[in-house]
């Protein structure tokens, strides 16, 4: 297997760091003059802590690792790309990823000229583990795996991840964007066995914090450091850095609403299941649900006019016919559902 210093690309290896203002003094001291920052103002015109002690430590007891093991980004997909740059030489290295999957892992190669080589996942959405492990090469750096996988809903069989985190000549990404929503484990608890596993959450799901973009990747102190040598100094905000400290203050907020997102999913599992054009629901580990249905398009076009949106995945590798849509409030629920029965009066069987 290859050593973390074979996998870098040597440039990033190789480049000094952009050494902030503010992290380039140890100790105490009472007056800035170092970032030319407007010292007039006294709220929001300091810079961001480039390390965001503060937070981690909040973050600390929930992924029961230290902070040195944690690395936080501007959304899990600033994490994603950061991944791409510090292991793969554009034009030359490659990733491998297990479609149908998250769209991003594609962008962010394309982004960076690294070849994406697919390996698809088999009938029931699992890793086909002979067929990814003998798809590597010297050029493959990353494999990524979604578990909750996005847009299927399931869990990725943990025995299957772990041959994959032990087979895989890389670096492993175990994308646990969905993870607050599963009865399964994390992976995470696999970080102090596996140099080469990198896991990503994120606080735009369960955490219900989309919009202040937040997200994580989890591995062995000597990962998070080439994340921090590569990402912009100030990647979070303040304002980010502030109101996420805030959420994590009192957690019961955070799992009322998994309990009743769960409860939403199942009684939407209940009631779709009573629908004659849809053909399977999927078994979901996540806060949305992929269903098959007869003519996809027409009942995703139906409604955008109803003024509903949700996705269509119907043109999506071994999704044929298949939408899924994220489980809504109770009302938002009760809509989408009383519509699609109305539609359902529509069709001829
Ligand atoms: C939503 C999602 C993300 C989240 O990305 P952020 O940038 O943290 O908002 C990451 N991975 C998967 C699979 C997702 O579905």
């Amino acid at each position: 297997m290859r050593t973390l210093e074979q996998l870098v690309c040597p440039h990033i290896l190789n480049m000094e760091a952009y050494s902030s203002a503010r992290s380039e003094f140890k100790g105490k001291a009472s007056i800035f003059l170092d970032a030319n920052e407007n010292t007039i103002r006294t709220t929001y015109n300091r810079y961001p802590d480039p390390l965001q002690a503060n937070l981690k430590q909040a973050i600390e007891p929930l992924v029961q690792l230290n902070q040195e093991q944690i690395f936080l980004g501007n959304g899990s997909d600033e994490a994603i790309d950061l991944l791409m740059r510090i292991f793969c030489i554009g034009g030359q290295d490659a990733i491998l990823t297990l479609p149908p999957t998250y769209g991003m892992y594609n962008v962010s190669a394309s982004l960076n000229a690294i070849k994406n080589i697919e390996i698809p996942l088999d009938a029931n959405y699992q890793p086909n583990v002979a067929a990814v492990l003998a798809a590597q090469n010297e050029r493959t750096k990353i494999l990524f795996i979604c578990s909750p996988n996005n847009p299927t809903g399931n869990d990725v069989d943990l025995e299957k991840i772990e041959q994959l985190i032990e087979g895989f000549d890389g670096i492993v990404v175990v994308d646990e964007a969905y993870i607050h929503f599963s009865t399964q484990a994390s992976c995470v608890q696999w970080i102090g066995k596996y140099p080469n596993l990198v896991v990503l959450q994120t606080f735009s799901k369960a955490w219900g914090m989309a919009g202040i973009r937040l997200g994580m990747a989890l591995a062995n102190a000597e990962i998070i450091q080439l994340f921090n040598k590569v990402k912009p100094p100030y990647n979070v905000n303040v304002l980010t850095q502030e109101y996420a400290l805030g959420q994590l203050q009192d957690l019961r907020i955070f799992k009322e609403d998994v309990a009743n997102i769960l409860v939403e999913r199942e009684e939407l599992i209940t009631q779709l299941s009573a629908l004659k054009f849809v053909i399977k629901i999927y078994p979901s580990a996540a806060n949305f649900l992929l269903i098959k249905v007869e003519a996809a398009n027409q009942i995703y076009q139906y409604l955008v006019e109803q003024g509903i949106i949700i996705r269509n995945r119907s043109r999506v590798l071994l999704c044929d016919n298949c939408l899924r849509i994220t489980v809504g409030t109770k009302q938002e629920n009760a809509v989408l559902m009383q519509r699609l029965k109305a539609y359902s009066k529509t069709i001829l069987v």
